[in-house]
């Protein structure tokens, strides 16, 4: 499997929507974005680990957002803890030229 990615629109891709999308997450390893909630809630839609969505653009974020599904995950009481983010794998990919 090869996947072409590059550096920047991986940076760009956190950088600018971790705001709007506290619960979205980018595996570092596999390319593929998820959000937390749901799938620590074991959800079934297009945005959760095991679906390893690629579809990097804020309009699936968008729409993401707005599910049920979504919803009811992050009002799920064990998520109610501010997000970890990435700053230490933000600052290693800035050494990592
Ligand atoms: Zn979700």
């Amino acid at each position: 499997m090869s996947i072409i990615i590059c550096q920047h629109t991986i940076l760009n891709f956190q950088t600018k929507w971790k705001s709007y999308y506290s619960w979205q997450r980018y595996d570092e390893d596999k390319y593929f974005m998820y959000y937390v909630a749901c799938s620590d809630d074991k959800k079934r839609n297009g945005i959760v680990k095991v679906a390893q969505n690629r579809n990097f653009r804020r309009s699936t974020l968008e729409r993401h957002s707005s599910l049920p599904d979504h919803k009811a995950a992050i009002q799920a009481p064990s998520l109610q803890k501010p997000p970890l983010f990435l700053k230490e794998k933000l600052s290693l990919f800035a050494t990592n030229k």
